[in-house]
């Protein structure tokens, strides 16, 4: 007789699951651009992109960045400062890089094909279990379990199952959506594991929410033994970081030009990617912001302030001279170039909220605490 893990659903409640999600999926799914495709490659940037990050972040971006990469082959060829213009404004740059890696290691070593189990995709460099499994169900039909926060979110609340971090908490979150997964039937049209992976991604990322879920909506209410009443830990504690930047801006002729800085190679976050000067806050005390926002990255709230100052005839102004950066890190750019240099979320933002927006692009926050699909 098989035996059944503590907790786990039964078969009965595992068929009874996978047919009531599937039939609120096919009446309730929300339609999203990368949906409806089994073209590898856009399913991979659509994972890529969503990992960290809001849907409708990842909206803005999607479309242009495959304009700009419409393969996997013209992703490859391009220069990595592009690839990091295309993804400017999603954050986790890193992500730019690794995606671009991979393309290079598909067209180098693969003759431009994409491996189509999520064993064989694990060989791509920076690509992990997530996006793996991802790729193999939605693109290619493999019955394989997709379990991103959402997911584990559901399957922990429909079994009661405590929040447990331990290797033993994880196995049982993965063995409890791999029992879900249904198998590949030879011969049928429908994608049934793709879908069902979808379908378990967009339950936890519109029902059942983090905080106050829906539990009147659920199609699996009857199956879900905590509805609504889990205990979930404490999220990590939130701080604030005022920082000021600096806005210089010179005219060249009939174009302005503003003075931008590259964050260092070796920096933890967003490496190479360029902003506008950072200003030690006591060179700025005392003076007005032209502009102040508030940026989020991972658990820190920044209350950013912004301060203007133009290039004058006689040499760079009192703030330009009191930027710490090194001289070689600093360079003027033109508004009209923004679009293909590697900015910082903030940096877009700043732009877009001083007027500037039509030059830089769609602004979105540069992190999310939380994927929302
Ligand atoms: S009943 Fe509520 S808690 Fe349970 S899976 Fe549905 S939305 Fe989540």
């Amino acid at each position: 007789m098989e035996q059944r893990v503590e907790g786990a659903l039964s078969p009965a409640q595992v068929s009874a699951f996978r047919r009531k999600l599937m039939q609120w999926y096919a009446a309730h799914a929300r339609e999203l651009p990368w949906r409806g495709t089994n073209d590898p490659y856009r399913t991979w940037v659509s994972e890529v992109m969503l990992q960290q990050t809001r849907v409708a972040a990842v909206l803005e971006h999607y479309e242009l960045f495959l304009e700009r990469f419409p393969t996997v082959l013209t992703l490859a060829l391009a220069p990595e400062q592009e690839v990091l213009a295309a993804w400017s404004g999603l954050g986790y740059y890193r992500r730019a890089r690794m995606l671009h890696k991979a393309a290079k290691f598909v067209v180098q070593e693969l003759g431009g094909k994409i491996p189509e189990t999520a064993a064989l995709l694990r060989t791509l460099p920076g690509i992990g279990e997530y996006t793996c499994a991802a790729i193999a169900s939605i693109a290619f039909g493999e019955s394989v379990a997709v379990v991103d926060g959402n997911v584990e979110r559901v399957l922990l609340r429909v079994t009661g199952r405590p929040e447990d971090v331990t290797a033993a908490g994880r196995a049982f979150v993965r063995m409890q959506a791999a029992a879900l997964v249904p198998p590949r039937k030879v011969d049928e049209e429908e994608n049934a594991a793709g879908d069902h992976n979808q379908a378990m991604m967009e339950l936890g990322a519109t029902l059942c929410l983090p905080k106050g879920p829906l539990c009147l909506h659920c199609p699996v209410r009857e199956l879900c033994r905590t509805k609504g009443e889990h205990v979930t830990a404490p999220r990590g504690r939130q701080t604030s970081r005022p920082v000021a930047f600096l806005l210089a801006t010179r005219k060249q002729g009939t174009t302005t030009e503003v003075l931008l800085e590259r964050r260092a190679a070796e920096a933890s976050l967003m490496p190479g990617m360029w902003e506008l000067p950072p200003l030690p806050l006591d060179a700025v005390e005392g003076r007005e912001p032209i502009l102040t926002v508030r940026h989020s990255i991972t658990n820190t709230n920044y209350y950013v302030s912004v301060y203007g100052e133009s290039f004058a005839e006689e040499g760079p102004g009192v703030l330009q001279q009191a930027v710490p950066a090194a001289e070689h890190a600093l360079h003027w750019y033109g508004l009209g170039r923004m679009p293909e240099i590697p900015l910082t979320g903030l940096a877009r933002k700043v732009l877009k909220r001083l007027n500037l927006n039509q030059v830089a692009g769609p602004e979105t926050p540069e992190v999310e605490l939380a994927r929302r699909r």
